[in-house]
């Protein structure tokens, strides 16, 4: 039996339980090697997207090392903060526009 190439359109035997073929032997090799350039490809961009990826991951690491001990001040100070507020509080500092204004974003934090 013989079918016509898609790519070449030239008559290329296939046999029996190969009716799935539909390139020549010539034309599937370039097929399949232009195939092989496109995954290089593939491959090449996935690996500098991957190495870019990397970068970025090591940088924000870096922000988090750096943030990590603001954080623990942040979470001690919120589970402080009616001690906080009462250290702070306007009427023990004779209303100070900076006690005041602390005060108020505590109290606003704490409503959080
Ligand atoms: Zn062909």
């Amino acid at each position: 039996m013989y079918r016509h190439c898609i790519d070449c359109g030239e008559p290329f035997p296939v046999e029996n339980g190969q009716e799935w073929k539909i390139r020549c032997l010539q034309c599937w090799r370039e097929w399949r090697a232009e195939q092989d350039d496109q995954y290089d490809t593939l491959i090449g961009t996935m690996r500098h997207e991957l190495a870019g990826l990397q970068a970025e991951c090591d940088w924000l690491r870096e922000i988090i090392a750096e943030l990590e001990p603001w954080a623990e001040i942040g979470r001690a100070l919120a589970d402080r903060a009616h001690d906080v507020l009462f250290l702070v509080h306007p009427d023990k500092h004779g209303g100070h526009p900076v006690a005041t204004e602390i005060a108020s974003w505590i109290n606003s934090e704490v409503r959080r």
